[in-house]
């Protein structure tokens, strides 16, 4: 059925859930749809339009800033699928300060490269080698961990997806 995203009452992005989750959300009138894909979900008793997007009735309150969990995917998915030190396609994931030199295994640290560059760089540290970062590392901002969750941003998820934050 495809998934939906979440939006708080305030409108701001909350998060993606499975369609089923968010008819059951409607269903028990925690949140309601606002935007459908035009299919249907039936059952015996209910036909509804399918969610893609549903905005909660209740205010949720975010504690923090959420961060986009690191993982390979992610990782190529900010990167382009492109080598940061060569900008040829990507075939692995090199820790800028390697691990055995206390780097860590965070968005600021971690890039996608080539295995040729990779090969290179090994447990080098980066003003060791020729490589060079054609930008920094940052971990995804704000909006940019719905991308990392769905891959693809629907068409018309884009108009919740920009706004004052980030
Ligand atoms: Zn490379």
């Amino acid at each position: 059925m495809g998934r939906s995203l979440v939006l708080n009452a305030t409108y701001e992005p909350l998060g993606v859930v499975s369609a089923r989750r968010a008819v059951v959300l409607v269903l028990s009138d925690k949140a309601e749809i606002i935007h459908h894909n035009g299919e249907e979900f039936r059952s015996e008793r209910l036909h509804l339009p399918v969610p893609s997007v549903i905005r909660l009735r209740y205010f949720v309150r975010v504690p923090y800033q959420r961060r986009a969990p690191l993982s390979r995917r992610a990782v190529f998915l900010r990167d382009g699928g492109r080598c940061q030190y060569c900008g040829k396609r990507a075939e692995s994931i090199d820790h800028v300060v390697p691990r055995s030199r206390g780097g860590e295994h965070v968005w600021e640290n971690v890039v996608a490269a080539c295995s040729r560059c990779n090969s290179t760089k090994r447990d080098h540290m980066l003003d060791e080698t020729r490589l060079r970062l054609r930008r920094l590392p940052e971990a995804p901002r704000h909006l940019n961990w719905v991308v990392v969750a769905v891959g693809q941003v629907p068409e018309h998820w884009e108009p919740y997806l920009v706004g004052p934050a980030a």
